[in-house]
């Protein structure tokens, strides 16, 4: 007999038993459990506990398919024994949608990790969703191509998890949205129906675009399997320099010169503030000082053309002009592929090093760009009473300027209530206030979900509702998430 256990919403679900897992071992072979002893609570925890250490399930399950079919034997079975599931890529998510609120099935697609196929001349690339993405782009770089999407947790995070976070990262400046170079799909829907839509073209008008549906809907409409994606040419050389400036209207200024200066060039802008930059030279013990002059703001800004010596000129005028308006303090240019990493990890080893100094609540959030700034320094304010008392750690500001896309961190002592009351929803109104987006690339996952009215309509939201309901009749997939 079955015992209703944990209600999402108004529906109700199984909880898995020994006999399901039995079940389950027979599609997926190296299914773990903790339920028939195949495993103990220590081997489930990094699939329960996510990225930040913020959200904790409980599931005593985690099947790990090999292949499509075996995804679409899995789904076939849990949809069949009304028992939900999370798909889980890398698990890098900032919003609690990759870890189960409850007792929830983990299916992790860490062991479909092919290359399927690569065409060198159109550049497109055909992928199982769980290869990791910077061994995509590792493979890609071997043969003259790059993988059209950058992050910091490339390590980790799975092609086929970017594609349903429908992730932007460091260079969607230069090569655009995955909703423009995603050019096929594959998925396997909640009662096991495998949908191929895998195609290798880059144009294809014959009825409504299905894919994307399935880009940035968060693994609550099918789990991803395969990825067709186009990849650009690699530039011959990238180039990196970090200034530092002593407002953010300088930076908003660096930022004009890069475009109209580095033109199509120009492959990342990104931003941060003196607090990040305590934080991150802290935490990473072994980077040295960089600036004679060190600022309020600090920019990133890297580009590449097709012709190294050309670029080298552009990026020698550019900054020789930045100097000479004085719209930076001091600058660093990378001289070879190390110091090149080591620029790149500064920016990337922000959010971690927000993480370390406390409990950071995270905000993605798109904002008019002369405005990213304002929304830092209100929040400060309205932080005052935690800061003077100690409460609350700090308040950072940082990212893809270029994008418009600001990462607003609060580091708290803790998680608890009382923090994320005097935090939100301020942060969402004043996102709303200012015409911006409460979530600008991480997607909505449990911690957004309940807000999502503060950057979507009513009938946005209700035919949202209803795609979910014809895609997944029983709720099963990632219950709890996304659209409530
Ligand atoms: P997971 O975290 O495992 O899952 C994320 C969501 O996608 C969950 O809802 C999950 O259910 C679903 N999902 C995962 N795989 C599948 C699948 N195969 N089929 C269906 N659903 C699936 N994000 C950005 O957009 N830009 C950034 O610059 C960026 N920088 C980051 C830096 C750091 C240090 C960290 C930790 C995270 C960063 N992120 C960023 C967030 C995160 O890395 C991305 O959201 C990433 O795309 C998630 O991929 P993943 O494989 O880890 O997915």
């Amino acid at each position: 007999v079955r015992r209703p256990s944990h209600a999402f919403a108004t529906r109700s679900f199984s909880s898995p038993t020994a006999e399901d897992v039995a079940r389950l071992r027979a599609l997926a072979p190296s299914t773990l459990s903790t339920l028939d002893g195949s495993a103990d609570e220590s081997d489930l925890e990094a699939f329960n506990t996510d990225w930040m250490r913020k959200y904790r399930g409980r599931s005593a399950v985690v099947v790990k398919p090999r292949s499509v079919q075996e995804v679409s034997a899995v789904m076939q079975y849990c949809g069949a024994h009304n028992l939900p599931v999370v798909p889980q890529g890398g698990n890098t998510g900032l919003v609690g949608g990759s870890v189960p609120l409850g007792e929830e099935v983990v299916l992790s697609l860490g062991s479909m990790s092919r290359v399927r196929s690569f065409d060198p001349v159109s550049g497109i690339l055909v992928a199982d969703a769980g290869l990791i993405l910077e061994a995509a782009d590792a493979y890609l770089a071997e043969r003259g191509y790059i993988f059209p999407l950058d992050l910091g947790a490339k390590g980790s995070c799975h092609i086929g998890g970017n594609v349903a976070t429908n992730a932007g990262g460091l260079r969607l400046l230069r090569y655009g949205s995955l909703r423009g170079s995603v050019v096929g799909l594959e998925a396997v829907l909640a009662d096991g129906t495998i949908w191929n839509g895998l195609k290798t073209l880059r144009k294809d008008n014959t009825g409504f675009d299905i894919k994307q549906l399935f880009i940035g809907s968060e693994g609550t409409l099918g789990v991803i399997t395969g990825i067709a994606i186009q990849c650009p040419r690699r530039p011959a050389a990238l180039r990196v320099a970090v200034f530092s400036a002593s407002s953010y209207e300088a930076v908003q200024q660096v930022y004009a010169d890069a475009r109209l200066m580095l033109g199509e060039t120009l492959s990342a802008f990104e931003v941060w503030d003196a607090p990040s930059y305590a934080y991150v030279r802290a935490h990473q013990t072994s980077s040295r000082r960089l600036f004679e002059t060190e600022g309020e703001f600090y920019c990133l800004v890297e580009m590449g053309g097709s012709n190294p010596e050309h670029d080298e000129e552009r990026l020698g005028a550019f900054i020789t002009h930045l100097m000479e308006e004085g719209h930076v303090l001091d600058g660093v240019v990378a001289q070879d592929e190390t110091q090149f990493a080591g620029l790149w990890a500064l920016r990337e080893g922000i959010p971690a090093a927000c993480s370390a100094v406390g409990a950071a609540y995270k905000y993605d959030l798109s904002i008019p760009v002369n405005e990213m700034y304002a929304v830092v320094e209100e929040m400060r304010a309205h932080l005052h009473d935690g800061l003077r008392d100690g409460r609350i750690r700090g308040v950072a500001g940082f990212g893809h300027m270029g994008d418009g896309n600001l990462h607003l961190n609060v580091i708290a002592d803790e998680f608890s209530d009382e923090n994320k009351r005097d935090i939100e929803p301020f942060v969402y109104e004043i996102v709303a206030r200012r015409g911006g987006s409460i979530s600008a690339e991480h997607g909505l996952g449990v911690m957004k979900a309940p807000y999502i009215g503060y950057s979507q309509t009513g009938v946005s939201i209700d035919l949202m509702r209803r795609i979910k309901g014809l895609f997944d009749p029983k709720g099963i997939l990632n219950p709890g998430k996304f659209v409530l």
